[in-house]
């Protein structure tokens, strides 16, 4: 019993030792292969699929987007509707019936999206606007279910200004990484 736990002490710290070492390595081999993220980014393709947003002028609320979802990541939610304008206003026109009904409009889950796009396809009006942000972390729980306001933008990517790369094969590393001739 004794010798079992000696046993597995001293592999445990061997386990420890190789990963110092190997960490150790790839800080001083010149051929490693890590990415400077984010001074550094993948050129990613024109259509990778990527965080999106809601154009509320587009949309109409018909409430697709939600039902195609396969992982209930988007639900309707009822908007209040706009604040009465004062009938002190002169000459202002009365709202019609339509602008005074309450809007329905979709508000997105971050955490349970999978990017497939069933939505954006099947929107009758082009709502979404979408875009090839993929890099974004939370660090608080609920960060990534935004508020209707919150879906209406696109989040910030840390790699917007990073100098893109592609990857090439190369020989000797496995492979490199050059810089993409796209802009
Ligand atoms: S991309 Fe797919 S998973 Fe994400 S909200 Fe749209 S339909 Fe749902
Ligand atoms: S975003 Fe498109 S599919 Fe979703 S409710 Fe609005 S119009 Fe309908």
């Amino acid at each position: 019993m004794e010798e079992n736990k000696k046993e597995s002490a001293l592999k445990e710290a061997k386990g420890h030792l190789d990963a110092i070492a190997t960490g150790f390595k790839y800080l001083v081999d010149p051929h490693r292969i890590t990415l400077d993220y984010p001074a550094e980014a993948i050129e990613l393709p024109k259509n990778y699929r990527g965080f999106f947003k809601l154009q509320d002028d587009k949309c109409i609320g018909c409430s697709l987007c939600e039902m195609i979802c396969p992982s209930n990541a988007i639900v309707m939610t009822q908007l209040p509707p706009p604040p009465l304008k004062s009938s002190s206003q002169a000459g202002t026109p009365s709202p019609s019936p339509a602008a005074l009904r309450p809007k329905k409009r979709p508000v997105i889950d971050w955490g349970l999206c999978i990017f497939c796009y069933f939505c954006v396809d099947v929107c009758p009006t082009e709502a979404f606007e979408t875009s090839n942000i993929h890099d974004l972390s939370y660090f608080q729980e609920g960060e990534y279910r935004p508020t209707f306001n919150g879906f209406l933008s696109l989040p910030n990517s840390p790699s917007g200004d990073a100098k893109k790369v592609v990857a090439k094969t190369d020989l000797k590393k496995g492979i490199k990484y050059e810089k993409s001739d796209k802009k």
